[in-house]
């Protein structure tokens, strides 16, 4: 393989080849990883090149506000080197994906552990490693972040409706207006800081909107706090709920045009930080997976996949990703015939099927199928159902130019 050593991200991976290429010349690259590689099972391939474009497109959308990336979303090592390398700080939800960031070579100072209830041994850990900022929505969460860590510094959490969104976190956490009061004095009565206040809107929805709503109710926070002489707060979260696609420009549009409406005269002492999860690891990630059984019935095709619902591709059925899966052939013949084909994963329940009535060309044992921007609660949110596992998928470093 021809694993190029100047890459800029080279110095990120040490051990590790990372092979150059052009981003149009993607299925080139992994023929090239099969054949000169000796491939034989699914695969991913890591566009750092993709990555660092999209640090670029954030700081030129967002300028002045850090991404802390939400490592739920997909906990590749290498990605999490390369956001910390890029200047990321991290959004951790649990003692494990602390010390996952910590091995990339994150600082605690650049995590927040951005879940507000929190298991009293995880909370204990974040205190013994120097994790000072975490999040809160009960008062019972105060009493355990006093016992346990009182250093820390608290953000209050505050989801803003937003139903129509595919993932709205708001049913499960976030402070309703009547309790931030309460919530506010319980911090102040156990003499814990209140640093500032984090949001995230859900995801999935088209309402760029409500960033502006929930910036504006943030606010209204940071005024209580005021009013009950607490000492200023200086931290605003506007969480995640990201897409890598033109509604990014948009919501960040109405993002600092609610950040200047509403927190102008705040804006100088004021820390910005934003929770991507999905923005930055959904693009990056293709995946290829070996075709590992055929069969024909009449004019329809079934194959099968060595990665299914039960592992990477889980997200067709928990996050609406709607596989188009294409074949990776060294060259297509124009007007070639294609059967309705149904594609099923390894294990051996029915519903592990990735896509039915789907066209492909007839395909063969040892043939291969791409899967594109798969990074995003793929790997994360798989399990092991059958002993197929995605800790078993191997993640090739490229860097596209
Ligand atoms: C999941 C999550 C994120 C990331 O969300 P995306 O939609 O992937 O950007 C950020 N913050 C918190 C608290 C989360 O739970």
């Amino acid at each position: 393989m021809s694993g190029s050593r100047s890459s800029p991200m080279q110095a990120l991976v040490k051990d590790r080849a990372v092979l150059a290429f052009k981003l149009e010349e993607k299925d080139a690259l992994m023929r090239s990883i099969i054949i000169e590689g000796g491939v034989r099972s699914a695969f991913y391939v890591l566009d750092l090149g993709t990555v660092a474009e999209l640090y670029r497109r954030w700081q030129r959308a967002l300028p002045g506000v850090r991404p802390f990336y939400a490592v739920k979303c997909n906990t590749d090592r290498e990605l999490l080197a390369a956001m910390s390398a890029l200047g990321a700080g991290f959004d951790c939800a649990s003692r494990r994906e602390m010390e996952s960031v910590l091995a990339a070579g994150a600082d605690p100072g650049s995590i927040v552990y951005a879940n507000p209830c929190k298991p009293e041994t995880h909370v204990r850990y974040a205190a013994q490693i120097g994790v000072n900022l975490t999040t809160y929505d009960s008062e019972s969460e105060v009493s355990k972040v006093k016992r346990c860590h009182p250093g820390c510094e608290l953000l209050r959490i505050k989801g803003p409706d937003n139903s129509e969104a595919k993932v709205d976190l708001g049913t499960k956490y976030g402070a309703r207006a009547e309790e931030v009061v309460p919530l506010l004095r319980a911090a102040q009565r156990a003499g814990l800081t209140v640093a500032g206040v984090s949001f995230h809107v859900g995801y999935g929805g088209t309402r760029t909107d409500v960033y502006r709503e929930a910036i504006e109710a943030a606010r209204a926070v940071f005024d209580a706090a005021a009013a009950l002489g607490m000492p200023p707060m200086r931290v605003l979260d506007i969480g995640g709920g990201f897409a890598p696609t033109a509604l990014f420009e948009e919501a960040a549009a109405v993002i600092r045009g609610a950040l200047a409406r509403h927190f102008g005269d705040l804006l100088p002492c004021l820390e910005l930080v934003g929770e991507p999860g999905r923005y930055f690891a959904e693009t990056p990630f293709t995946l290829a997976v070996r075709v590992i059984g055929t069969r024909a019935r009449g004019e329809t095709r079934h194959y099968w996949i060595d990665d299914g619902i039960y592992g990477s591709l889980n997200t067709v059925v928990t996050d609406g990703y709607i596989p188009r899966p294409r074949p990776l052939a060294a060259s297509r013949v124009p007007g070639e015939k294609t059967y309705a084909s149904t594609v099923f994963g390894p294990t051996c329940d029915s519903l592990d099927t990735v896509v039915t009535g789907y066209q492909l060309p007839e395909m063969s044992v040892g043939d291969w199928l791409v899967f594109d921007d798969m990074g995003a609660y793929t790997t994360a949110c798989a399990c092991n159902f059958n002993g197929f596992s995605t800790s078993d998928i191997n993640t090739f470093l490229a860097y596209s130019t």
